[in-house]
């Protein structure tokens, strides 16, 4: 083996299997694992405070993976990779590509500079089963519809590539690190939040692998149906192992190949599928975190309303199921889609209020918070993405309880104050005989919220301002 000295720049691929770049690293030379803190390039989009928590667990655990060799930095990566390189003779630097605009230019920038001055850059492909400029319609033009897209553009043009093993060998080109540079990082809020969510996760690569197996014994059969019932254990959890690259789609796909591709395997490998229409719909519309796809929401009459706003991020909107998801977001870190739905389609249709105000909160609260997908997933549910779900289905934030999570375990669960409230009034408490909220124990307006909004009327009001646009007036 060579013995120059090349650095793994560690991104959003904090996992030593099927990581191509690490690999291709190892196979060179003596590697010099990195990884930057990179607040700065990001701006607006620096890291929320739910996402800094996982990634604080995530370099501790690569860190060990790696013998406690991962180097860790702050601040402009450009400069930062430059000192290395003339610190320490580096002959190349590696790394996975990412798909937010604002990193594809900055990493565009740093290979031609790198380049310029000598410098060997390799990228690879590590985190998306298909590269978003691969699927494109016959005439060269984007997919606008998802089916089409995945079943047409993605599973028609090629399979995806096998998972690569961990490096056969892997040498150290530096020393081992003082364990509380990571901590230096300063991740961790200063408030116990930090503990409180992280709590439920065990958050390294074999816990990515954990949950994956687990979720194949336990709830893969079943995910068509069940996928929609937040009580169930019949989804993966897997998006933040996702997003933070502790386990690669190829893994999960090739991991669901070993089973037979019954419905529920397919229904399962097509919501990665989703995955991937998010990253092609970003590296298409770069705009898309901040833009409507569909132009004519631009004259949208959003309403301003802080009030509810408020209600809304701390589960005190007086709709028990609405809560009960914004609850379980603030406390695990985790929204179930079918809540994400529910309470996505609250705030911008009942509430009247701007889908980028609910990107936003997610963004900080989320331990999966991913720009491609938190965007494509806000568009769909304010009806102005691609193949979003159209504006006039507004989700009934009462029957939504009722059918989904029908013995009201989930919602009793994140909203104690109503857990004595019968099932037949736990979704409407406030049509509740007086008798019955006594008996369980509930005061409207003192120990639980009134509703904020008129379920009916609030549903006109959204109808009306859409059919403005859809009319132009
Ligand atoms: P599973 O059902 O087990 O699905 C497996 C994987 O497929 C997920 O981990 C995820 O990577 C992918 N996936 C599933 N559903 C979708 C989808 N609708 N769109 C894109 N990928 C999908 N997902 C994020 O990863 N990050 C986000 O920031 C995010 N924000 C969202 C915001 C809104 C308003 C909505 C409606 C959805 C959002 N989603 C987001 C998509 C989806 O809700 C989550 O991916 C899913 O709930 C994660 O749970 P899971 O891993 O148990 O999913």
């Amino acid at each position: 083996m060579s013995t120059s000295t090349r650095i793994m720049w560690f991104r959003q691929d904090l996992r030593v299997g099927d990581n191509p770049a690490l690999r291709a690293a190892a196979m060179a030379g003596k590697v010099i694992p990195l990884f930057i803190q990179e607040d700065e390039d990001a701006g607006d989009l620096a890291l929320g405070g739910a996402s800094k928590v996982w990634l604080h667990h995530a370099l501790c655990s690569l860190n060990q993976s790696l013998d406690g060799h991962l180097l860790v930095r702050a601040g402009p990566a450009l400069p930062i990779l430059e000192e290395l390189i003339e610190a320490t003779n580096a002959e190349g630097v590696y790394w996975n590509r990412c798909y937010e605009p604002w990193r594809m230019a900055r990493d565009t920038e740093i290979k031609a500079v790198l380049k310029a001055r000598g410098t060997h850059c390799e990228s690879h492909n590590g985190n998306l089963l298909w590269e978003p400029w691969e699927v494109n319609k016959k005439d060269g033009t984007p997919y606008h519809v998802y089916t089409k897209f995945y079943r047409r553009g993605c599973l028609e043009a090629h399979a995806p590539r096998s998972p690569l093993p961990k490096p056969e060998e892997l040498t150290f080109a530096c020393e081992k690190q003082e364990a509380s540079a990571i901590d230096e990082l300063k991740l961790l809020p200063r408030r116990d939040w930090g503990e409180t969510i992280g709590k439920s996760w065990e958050i390294s690569e074999d816990g990515a692998h954990k949950r994956l197996s687990d979720f194949l014994e336990e709830g893969l059969h079943g995910y068509k149906d069940d996928r929609n019932y937040p009580r169930k254990p019949n989804v993966s959890r897997l998006s933040p192992y996702l997003h933070f690259g502790q386990i690669s789609p190829h893994q999960v796909w090739a991991a669901v190949h070993h089973h037979d591709i019954d419905r529920d395997a397919d229904h399962f490998l097509s919501e990665l599928g989703w995955r991937e229409f998010s990253y092609n719909l970003l590296y298409n519309n770069p705009d898309l975190p901040s833009t409507n796809l569909q132009k004519k929401f631009d004259a949208f009459p959003w309403r301003e309303d802080q009030t509810a706003l408020k209600a809304w991020k701390k589960g005190l909107t007086g709709f028990p199921v609405v809560d009960a998801g914004m609850r379980e977001l603030w406390q695990t870190g985790y929204m179930h889609n079918r809540l994400r739905m529910v309470v996505g389609s609250f705030l911008v249709k009942n509430l009247m209020l701007d889908w980028r105000l609910g990107e936003r909160h997610f963004w900080n609260c989320l331990f999966d918070a991913d720009l491609a997908n938190n965007s494509a997933g806000w568009q769909w549910i304010a009806g102005c993405g691609a193949d979003a779900a159209p504006y006039f289905r507004i989700f009934n934030p009462i029957l939504q309880g009722e059918k989904f999570d029908p013995d009201g375990t989930y919602t009793r669960h994140y909203v104690p104050e109503l857990a004595h409230m019968p099932d037949k009034f736990l979704f409407r408490p406030w049509e509740a005989p007086e008798l019955v909220l006594k008996e369980a124990g509930v005061t409207l307006g003192e120990t639980y919220p009134k509703p904020i909004v008129d379920v009916k009327a609030s549903r006109e009001r959204a109808l009306e301002a859409f059919k403005s646009l859809s009319e132009g007036t």
